[in-house]
């Protein structure tokens, strides 16, 4: 049985929660075996107003292409599905993405993405959840970074900042 993740962004006060059904779907996304392919989908929450958001739903999408260690996608069917969904109530908070290695870290390509989508539509005013799912099926393979959306007046560079996991006992303390 998965339970619910926590995360925190240092300096930052609001924190990011994986409800334990999401925690539980991404960790059987999780890539398995050499054939495995890297898989996307996209995260959504009902509230972005709390500072304690929740996301409450994650979704998979049909890649255009995908192989071990690369995945594309469809754009137009991203922006599709957020609409859908907006009208369900739940707002894009993010991405998901399959790394098939145990503690991913951001590939350049994915730096490009995370920026691409912090420039784009989010519904999110600090920039969109990135968050990387790797081969363990354990809470240590599910990581998150958030990528700050540009700030166009300072001309500056958003960037891509980890999230640390709050241990389960402590999350559930607080
Ligand atoms: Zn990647």
């Amino acid at each position: 049985m998965a339970t619910e993740l926590t995360y925190h962004l240092a300096g930052a006060s609001w924190s990011l929660v994986l409800e334990a059904s999401v925690v539980s779907f991404l960790m059987g996304q999780a890539q398995r075996g050499r054939t495995s392919r890297e898989r996307i989908g996209q995260l959504y929450s009902r509230d972005l107003s709390s500072t304690r958001i929740v996301i409450d739903a994650a979704t998979q999408l049909e890649p255009l292409q995908s192989s071990y260690a690369r995945v594309t996608f469809d754009a137009q069917r991203m922006a599709a599905e957020r609409r859908t969904q907006f009208e369900r109530g739940l707002h894009f908070v993010g991405l998901w993405h399959t790394h098939p290695e145990p503690e991913p870290v951001p590939s350049e390509l994915d730096r490009r993405l995370a920026e691409d989508h912090a420039g784009a539509a989010s519904d999110m005013r600090a920039g969109i959840v990135f968050m990387i799912v790797g081969n363990l099926r354990s809470s240590r393979s599910l990581r998150v970074w958030v990528q700050e959306s540009a700030s166009p007046s300072a001309r500056l560079e958003g960037r891509l900042l980890p999230m640390e996991q709050v241990p389960v006992e402590a999350a559930q303390r607080g």
